[in-house]
């Protein structure tokens, strides 16, 4: 396997730990939505944080 399976981004030259911070969040169904960037470079990702992670608690009882 010589050809690797990734999706065609650039490689960048220099590879370092991203530190990544969020920029905006989006609710959406799926969960929330975070684009971060990070502070080291320019690299950007888009984070999904699932929305089964924390269920929704009710405050009050239903009327
Ligand atoms: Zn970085």
């Amino acid at each position: 396997m010589s050809a690797p399976d990734t999706l065609s981004l650039p490689v960048t030259a220099s590879v370092h730990e991203h530190a990544w911070v969020t920029e905006s969040v989006h609710a959406t169904s799926e969960g929330r939505v975070r684009y971060v960037r990070c502070t080291g470079c320019r690299a950007r990702r888009v984070d999904l944080d699932p929305a089964a992670a924390t269920p929704p608690v009710p405050l009050s009882r239903e009327v």
